[in-house]
C-alpha cells in the first residue's frame, strides 16, 4: 500500500499551520527525548493550575499505575469556562443546531459558566459532592455540555450514556459506576423521531436501589411518568440555584469520567479518564490536528455518548476557548445534504465526523454534496474505523473539492485523544492511512511471535509508553484492566488493532487484532479486503470475516452493502471477486458474498463483524453481547439470507 497516491501537504496549508513539517518532526523528536519536559510545557501552555505539580510521569506498564502531574491541582471547568471570560465571554461556545432545521442557538462563553455554575449549585445542594458518580442520559441539546462540565465545577464523576441505548444498557451502566444521580431529558428528537428518554430512565431506575435523584430537563414538552421526591425538573431546581459556585479544586489525577467503549468487540468496558492529563492531552490535540485557529467555527459530529464526544465535542474546543457546534440530528434528515446545509448555514471551517457517515452519505450520489457550497470548509477529518480509500477519495474531492486535508486519525476509549494522525500543515496524506503518530506517541509493531518488527512491517498496533491522556483504569476491575491491555505485550499498551507500517514510516489501521484471517497460513485484515469491494462503483460498504474452511482453515465470507438503487445480480458477484483478486490477489478473494441490505452496527456506527462472523460460522444461538447493536432487525434479516457452502 505504500505506493498509494499521495497527497503532498498544500503550501497555502502549510503557510498558516502552526505546526510544519520541520517542526512536526522537531517536537516530535524532542517528545521522545525528553517526554517530561515536553509535556511540563505543554501543561503549562495549555491550562490554567492552582498548584503545580511535583512530579510530571509516573507510570509502570506491568501493574498499570499510570499518573501525569502528581501534585498539581486544576478544575477543569476553570480551563474550559472561567478563564475565557475577561477575553472572549461574549464569544459564542456553542452553536446549538436542532435536529429540525428551523431549530439552532448560540450560547456565548458567559451564558454557557452561568449554567454552570448554577447547576453544579443544584447538584450541590442536592449532596452530589466530589468522587459521586453522576449519569448524564441526554440528547445533543446545549444542557449536555453544561451537565458534564457542572459535574467537573464540583468534582462529581459524570458517566454519559448516549441517549440512543435502552432502558437495559442504560441500567447496567448506573449500576457498574453506581451512579447517585441521574439527568435526563424528557424525551429527545433524533431524525425526526421522539426518542422516550425519561421513559427509559423509570425503567432503568426500577432496578437501580443507589439511584436518589432524577434531574428532568424539559425538552420536547411530551408527557411523562413523574414520582415525587425522586424526580426533579431541571428549569425548576435552576431557577432557585444561584450563579456563584466557586470551583473544587481537584487534584490532577483525580476521576474526571468514566465512559463505556462501544462494544464493537465485546461487553463494553468503563474506562476512567482522570483530570490533568486527559483534558492536556484532549487540548494539545484538538489545536494541532484540527490546527484551530481563534474565530475558526468547529464541528465534530460524534455524540457526547462517545468519548469522539468529550474530547472534541466539549473538552478540547472549550479548553482552547473555541467555538464548537453540536448537533442534534442524523446526517440524513430532513436530507442527506444535511451536513452540508448545515455547514453552509454556520459557516463551519473544520468538520470531524466518521466513516459509517461518509459512507451513507456517498451511497446517495453526489448531487446533494453539490448542491451546497461548503466554501467556508478548511479542514476534513474521520474517525472511528478505518475509512476505506475510496471513501477517502469521495470526501476529498466530493465534500472538499480537492483542497482541504482529510485527517484520519486513529484513536480509542482507552487513550482519551487522538494519537495516529496527520497534521494538515505537515504529514502528506495517503488515501487510508491514518499516518503519523502525535507529539509523545511512541507505536510499534509487533508480530504474532511476540518480536517487535522494524521498518516495513505488519502485525499487532502497540504503544512503547505511556500519554497524558491514557485511562487510567476500568473502573472496579483493574485486573480487567491490565490483562486486556498491558499483558499481552508486557511493557507496552496494546491496542487490540491490527496495522501495517509502511516503507514510509506511515500507519495503515488493517481491522481489530481479532478479525484477522488466516487463509491457508496467510495473514489477511479485513480493512483491506473491504475497501477493494468497495472500490466497485456500485458498492456501498462491506464487512469480511471468516468462517470454517476445510481447505483453506479459513475462509472469506463478505457481506456486501449495495448503493441505493443498485440490483445484485451473478454477474456483480464476479466482478467483485475479480476486484478482490486483482487489487489484493487470489488469496483475498471472497469464497462467498452475501448481499446485505445493511450491516449490524454500534450504536456509534461500527460495523459489529463479531456478530457476522458468529453468522457465517453458523453459531446462530450464540450472538455474544448485543447491547450495543443499533438495530436488531437487521442481524435478522443477515441471519434469514446466510449463505451456507462448503
Ligand atoms: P470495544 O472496545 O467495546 O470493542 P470499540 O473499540 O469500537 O468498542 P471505541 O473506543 O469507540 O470502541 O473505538 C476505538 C476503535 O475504533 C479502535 O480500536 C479502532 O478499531 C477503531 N478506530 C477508531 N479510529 C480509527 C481510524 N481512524 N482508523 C481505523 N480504526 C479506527
Ligand atoms: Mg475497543
Amino acid at each position: 500500500m505504500s505506493d498509494a497516491h499521495v497527497y503532498p501537504v498544500k503550501p497555502e496549508t502549510a503557510a498558516q499551520a502552526y505546526i510544519d513539517r520541520t517542526t512536526y518532526h522537531a517536537l516530535y523528536q524532542r517528545a521522545l527525548a525528553e517526554p517530561d519536559a515536553f509535556w511540563a510545557e505543554q501543561a503549562e501552555r495549555f491550562l490554567d493550575w492552582e498548584q503545580r505539580w511535583h512530579t510530571v510521569s509516573d507510570y509502570d506498564f506491568e501493574s498499570a499505575h499510570i499518573r501525569w502531574f502528581d501534585g498539581g491541582k486544576l478544575n477543569v471547568s476553570v480551563n474550559c469556562l472561567d478563564r475565557h471570560l475577561d477575553k472572549r465571554g461574549d464569544q459564542v461556545a456553542i452553536i446549538w443546531e436542532g435536529d429540525n432545521p428551523a431549530h439552532d442557538k448560540k450560547i456565548t462563553y458567559r451564558e454557557l459558566y452561568e449554567e454552570v455554575c448554577r447547576f453544579a449549585n443544584v447538584l450541590k445542594t442536592r449532596g452530589v459532592g466530589k468522587g459521586d458518580r453522576v449519569c448524564i442520559y441526554l440528547p445533543m441539546i446545549a444542557e449536555a455540555a453544561a451537565v458534564m462540565l457542572a459535574c467537573a465545577r464540583i468534582g462529581a464523576v459524570h458517566s454519559v450514556v448516549f441517549g440512543g441505548f435502552s432502558a437495559e444498557a442504560l441500567k447496567d451502566r448506573i449500576l457498574d459506576c453506581g451512579g447517585k444521580f441521574v439527568v435526563c431529558a424528557d424525551e429527545g428528537y433524533r431524525g425526526g423521531k421522539v426518542v422516550p428518554l425519561k421513559a427509559n430512565v423509570d425503567k432503568a431506575a426500577k432496578h437501580c436501589p443507589m439511584l436518589e435523584k432524577i434531574i428532568v430537563i424539559q425538552n420536547t414538552g411530551g408527557k411523562i411518568g413523574w414520582q415525587e421526591g425522586r424526580d426533579l425538573w431541571y428549569h425548576e431546581t435552576m431557577a432557585a440555584a444561584s450563579a456563584d459556585c466557586p470551583p473544587e479544586p481537584m487534584d490532577a489525577e483525580d476521576p474526571l469520567f468514566i465512559l463505556y467503549t462501544s462494544g464493537s468487540t465485546g461487553k463494553p468496558k468503563g474506562m476512567l479518564h482522570t483530570t490533568g492529563g486527559y483534558l492536556i492531552y484532549a487540548a494539545i490535540t484538538h489545536k494541532y490536528v484540527f490546527d484551530y485557529h481563534d474565530g475558526d467555527v468547529y464541528w465534530c459530529t460524534a455524540d457526547i455518548g462517545w468519548v469522539t464526544g468529550h474530547s472534541y465535542v466539549v473538552y478540547g474546543p472549550l479548553c482552547n476557548g473555541a467555538t464548537t457546534l453540536m448537533f442534534e440530528g442524523v446526517p440524513t434528515y430532513p436530507g442527506p445534504d444535511r451536513f452540508w446545509q448545515v455547514v453552509d448555514k454556520h459557516k463551519v471551517n473544520i468538520f470531524y465526523t466518521a466513516p459509517t457517515a461518509i459512507r451513507a452519505l456517498m451511497a446517495q450520489g453526489d448531487r446533494y454534496v453539490n448542491q451546497t457550497s461548503r466554501q467556508s470548509l478548511r479542514i476534513l477529518g474521520s474517525v472511528g474505523e478505518p475509512i476505506n480509500p475510496e471513501a477517502w477519495e469521495w470526501y476529498y474531492h466530493v465534500v472538499g473539492g480537492g483542497t482541504r486535508p482529510i485527517l484520519d486519525t486513529w484513536w480509542q476509549t482507552e487513550t482519551g485523544g487522538i494519537m495516529i494522525t496527520p497534521l494538515p500543515g505537515a504529514t502528506d496524506l495517503k488515501p487510508g492511512s491514518a499516518t503519523l503518530p502525535f507529539f509523545g506517541i511512541k507505536p510499534e509493531i509487533l508480530d504474532t511471535n511476540g518480536q517487535i518488527l522494524e521498518g516495513a512491517a505488519e502485525g499487532s498496533l502497540i504503544i512503547a509508553r505511556s500519554w497524558p491522556g491514557q485511562a487510567r483504569t476500568i473502573y472496579g476491575d483493574h485486573k480487567l484492566y491490565i490483562d486486556t491491555y498491558f499483558s499481552k505485550a508486557p511493557g507496552f499498551y496494546y491496542s487490540g488493532d491490527g496495522a501495517k507500517r509502511d516503507a514510509d514510516g506511515y500507519y495503515w489501521i488493517t481491522g481489530r487484532i481479532d478479525d484477522v484471517l488466516n487463509v491457508s497460513g496467510h495473514r489477511l485484515g479485513t480493512a483491506e479486503i473491504e475497501s477493494a469491494l468497495v472500490l466497485h462503483e456500485s458498492v456501498a460498504e462491506a464487512a469480511v470475516v471468516g468462517y470454517p474452511h476445510n481447505i483453506k482453515g479459513q475462509g472469506i465470507y463478505a457481506y456486501v452493502t449495495l448503493n441505493t438503487g443498485v440490483e445484485p445480480t451473478e454477474q456483480l458477484r464476479k466482478e467483485l471477486d475479480e476486484l478482490v483478486r486483482k487489487e489484493i490477489g487470489p488469496i483475498a478473494h471472497p469464497d462467498i458474498i452475501q448481499w446485505a441490505p445493511s450491516l449490524p452496527k454500534t450504536r456509534s456506527g461500527k460495523i459489529m463483524r463479531r456478530i457476522l462472523r458468529k453468522v457465517a460460522a453458523g453459531e446462530l444461538d450464540n450472538l455474544g453481547d448485543t447491547s450495543t447493536l443499533a438495530d436488531p432487525s437487521v442481524v435478522q434479516n443477515i441471519i434469514e439470507h446466510r449463505v451456507v457452502k462448503g
